[in-house]
């Protein structure tokens, strides 16, 4: 698998740490329930298709990346430095 990194361009994905999928927005600690909370810290959806994800640039430009890629076939959708990333709920 190959992925672009959108400073470096396409890099073997050896380079790259896998961190997980992305969490959805954090509930309000103040306001949220246990539940919730629990929900958010320890559930983790398990998709077969598309799925975003971070990864890191280990050795290369260090940048924190998400990564559409599509968990059956592996194809990548598209790739943004996370620091760019709008939080999906
Ligand atoms: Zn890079």
């Amino acid at each position: 698998m190959r992925i672009t990194c959108p400073y470096c361009g396409e890099r073997d994905v050896r380079e790259f740490s896998y961190l997980g999928g992305e969490p959805g927005a954090r509930p309000d600690g103040m306001a949220a329930d246990a539940h919730a909370m629990f929900e958010h810290v320890y559930q983790r959806p398990n998709p077969a298709g598309p799925i975003r994800e971070f990864w890191y640039h280990t050795a290369g430009c260090h940048s924190w990346l998400i990564v559409e890629r599509d968990t059956r076939t592996h194809a990548i959708a598209a790739v943004i430095a996370a620091a760019n990333r709008e939080v999906q709920s």
